[in-house]
């Protein structure tokens, strides 16, 4: 006898009501990959994510289609990183009328500053380092409880649960670097989007393009950073999933230092490649990093 699958999970939802949801998922729309992973780990079957920046797309140079519009105007609940990184969401914030304001990921977290074209700016990356990301589920869950109240105690319970991996994971990357001298530590990327890895894991990053794939190095830059990675002996360069690699591979070209592989920066990859989740990037990122600096 057949029994189809669908009849045995509703036959299940209906001994366990508090694992079904009635009424329709709650409708997130994230900026980006990262966020949408955050959010499923904390919202699980309660919840449905939308993201308006794929993986392997570039958050900063992002241009909204009118479908965007839809669904953030169609969102329960719309959330973004902030510190700068989606100017282009103003905009279309400014074009609809949203059901509860916009829940900012990065809230409470006080943002380092980077020298950018000599002058400091704020370093809008802060999903790189793990304590941040807790930060980040935090918010999340406060956001979930505040548009569905109902599933307050199951947000809860996912939070501490994903709280906890994320702390063992901030433990494995610690432990991971540790066995590496310091002076070792020194890559260069696309652009700056490794910063607070950089300082939550000991690492110098530099990068040619610095801290938006927007950017465009001088030719005195580029040659003032070439100079550096020869001074300093710097043994690895990286490759990102957005920003311009060909800057890169000038720069590996000219200095003869090896690419160490592809990082994953500002977005996760396709669910089935290296970096399909949050754990998965920072895991993919610290064994490349930490391989290369060995
Ligand atoms: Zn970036």
């Amino acid at each position: 006898m057949r029994i189809g699958r669908r009849a045995v999970l509703a036959g299940v939802a209906g001994l366990v009501p508090a694992m079904g949801r009635a009424a329709a998922p709650l409708r997130v729309v994230v900026t980006f990959s990262v966020l949408a992973d955050l959010v499923r780990r904390i919202g699980w079957d309660r919840v449905a994510v939308t993201s308006l920046v794929g993986p392997n797309q570039d958050l900063h140079t992002f241009e909204p289609r009118p479908s965007d519009v839809q669904a953030i105007a169609a969102a329960d609940v719309f959330i973004v990183n902030g510190l700068g990184i989606e100017g282009w969401t103003d905009r279309l914030v400014g074009a609809v009328k949203l059901k509860r304001p916009v829940v900012v990921a990065t809230r409470g977290i006080t943002p380092r500053k980077m020298m950018e074209g000599g002058h400091a700016e704020i370093d809008p990356h802060a999903w790189q380092d793990v304590a941040n990301a807790i930060r980040y589920a935090g918010t999340i869950r406060d956001a979930l409880i505040a548009a569905d109240p109902d599933g307050a105690a199951a947000y809860r319970a996912a939070a501490e649960a994903y709280r906890a991996e994320l702390a063992a994971l901030d433990a494995e990357v610690r432990a991971t670097f540790a066995a590496i001298p310091r002076a070792q530590r020194l890559v260069v990327t696309t652009h700056d989007a490794l910063g607070y890895f950089g300082a939550a894991y000991g690492i110098d990053f530099r990068a040619p393009q610095g801290m938006s794939t927007e950017g465009e190095p001088s030719a005195k830059e580029l040659a003032a950073l070439i100079g550096q990675i020869r001074r300093e002996h710097i043994r690895a360069l990286f490759l990102e999933n957005v920003g311009r690699d060909v800057l890169l591979e000038t720069v590996a070209r000219e200095t003869g230092v090896r690419v160490g592989g592809q990082l994953f920066s500002d977005a996760l990859s396709a669910p089935d490649g290296p970096a399909g989740t949050y754990i998965a990037m920072i895991r993919h990122n610290t064994a490349t990093i930490a391989a290369a600096l060995r």
